[in-house]
């Protein structure tokens, strides 16, 4: 066996010129583009204005179409809006998923088609006074442009479309290249008729390379790759042990109370190190960057003399392994403690899943340590089960070593393959129903971006490297002989 190569062979030196060329030409129009999109307060959570969604599809078409390369654009709802809290109070009638932007071109000539997913709609702005200029009013502070959505994600729509344009610039209008551009309204809202407007959409969205521009960059000078994700498991976990409560000085010290077989219970998913210690849980093992204990302190603020849990190296017990955290607890508040025995507790339990473990089997070692683990007979019951799938990129294919030349060619730097400890849901959606599409999860972003956040940013200069990269990966898949 030889090991895989790094990377596909460079890009022929006159069409690197003339992608790098018409890529910085094209600058000044893309920023004009995204800041009409952020103008456009397109936040898709049902309690805000959903007509914004609407206009921001709107202008997602017309920037589809100025690219001149899709034979049928058009926006799509699917059936089903995929939550049952989302009927309209008025009529009872299931309301639709929120608008998308479904742009294609067919493939010719044995080349590939690729898929180049983006999310039009944004967070809710949040505190007004903590932004520090208007957050639907694209504001240019030294090289950052600040706004709702500037990066996430209508930065990733605009360099689809700017990649686009220089594909056209430099290959014509005809390229053999097959082209899917879907622009989701609904990432921000969990994504809740993802799964069935795939289905849906099944024809029309097939491809052999799915670029999901919506994550970060190692740094504003060095891209990444995002080849892994955790999956997580949230579920409410109840103990109960007495049918009701009993004055604690009658019965205390012979009648159990709910609170410590939950205490013990919860305890027990750690070893003393804070290493999770539940049977059947797997990790990954993979190579990360170095990154110092007191660097991990700082960025998450801990206090003076508080130690880092678990084991390894630190960016491999995020990315890499699994986690266990509980983030609420039904109990009664301080205020309101009485002398009793507490008949029963619950708590809310966080899991966070190592990539290529499917949150079922996460869930099932969980399920059986808690029901092998609890002390004294106490009863437990596990509820609001909620699970969704980690994803590892096979980093071996072939367009994922394209995607390695083009980032290296169109920022100057090495891309790092990145885990990220978070979930995002949608991308175990695009895999399980494409599942022989190579998956690149790609982004605009970058570590000061405050996706989600007040004063949410994008830098300019890794918008432009990171639309120099996609037009050089397009250019190069344009050309790639698949058979
Ligand atoms: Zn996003």
């Amino acid at each position: 066996m030889t090991e895989p190569a790094q990377s596909a062979p460079a890009t022929d030196a006159s069409l690197l010129d003339a992608v790098r060329e018409q890529a910085h030409a094209g600058l000044p129009a893309t920023i004009a583009d995204l800041s009409r999109l952020v103008r456009i307060p397109s936040v898709s959570w049902p309690a805000f204005d959903q007509s914004q969604v609407q206009r921001s599809a709107e202008a997602v078409v017309e920037l589809a179409t100025s690219t001149g390369l899709f034979d049928d654009v058009r926006i799509v709802r699917s059936a089903e809006s995929g939550g049952a809290d989302d009927a309209d109070s008025a009529t009872g009638e299931p309301s639709l998923g929120q608008p998308a932007v479904l742009a294609t071109r067919g493939a010719r000539d044995g080349r590939p088609t690729v898929m180049l997913y983006a999310h039009h709609d944004v967070q809710p702005q949040g505190d007004d006074a903590l932004w520090e200029t208007p957050p639907f009013e694209p504001t240019l502070r030294g090289e950052r442009l600040y706004g709702r959505g500037a990066a996430d994600d209508k930065a990733g729509v605009v360099t689809h479309i700017a990649a686009l344009r220089v594909l056209r610039a430099v290959l014509g209008d005809d390229p053999d290249l097959g082209i899917v551009l879907f622009v989701e309204g609904e990432e921000e809202a969990g994504s809740r008729s993802f799964a069935t407007f795939l289905r849906e959409q099944h024809d029309a969205l097939a491809a052999d390379v799915i670029i999901v521009a919506d994550s970060d960059n190692w740094s504003t000078e060095v891209p990444a790759i995002t080849a892994t994700l955790r999956g997580n498991v949230t579920f409410k976990l109840t103990v109960s042990t007495l049918e009701h409560a009993s004055h604690s000085g009658m019965f205390g010290g012979a009648a159990p109370d709910a609170m410590i077989p939950m205490a013990r219970l919860l305890a027990s998913f750690h070893a003393p190190d804070g290493q999770p210690a539940v049977e059947g849980l797997r990790s990954y093992d993979g190579p990360v960057p170095e990154r110092s204990t007191d660097q991990l302190a700082a960025e998450a603020a801990f206090l003076p003399g508080v130690q880092p849990v678990g084991t390894g190296p630190v960016l491999g017990r995020m990315w890499y392994q699994p986690s266990i955290t509980v983030t609420g607890m039904d109990i009664p508040s301080v205020a309101n403690a009485s002398n009793t025995l507490l008949p029963t507790v619950s708590a809310r339990v966080s899991v966070r899943v190592a990539p290529g473990q499917s949150a079922r089997e996460a869930f099932d070692a969980i399920d059986r340590h808690v029901r092998s683990n609890v002390p004294f007979g106490a009863h437990v019951t596990i509820s609001d089960l909620d699970t969704g799938d980690g994803f590892l990129v096979d980093t071996r294919g072939w367009a994922v070593q394209e995607a390695r030349t083009a980032m290296r060619e169109g920022w100057g730097a090495e891309p790092v393959e990145q885990g990220i400890g978070g979930s995002i849901p949608f991308v175990s959606d695009l895999a399980q129903q494409f599942p022989d599409a190579q998956i690149l999860i790609t982004g605009v972003e970058d570590p000061d971006t405050r996706a989600h956040s007040p004063n949410e940013s994008l830098h300019l200069g890794v918008l432009h490297r990171g639309i120099t990269a996609e037009a050089i990966l397009l250019v190069r898949l344009a050309l790639r002989d698949q058979g």
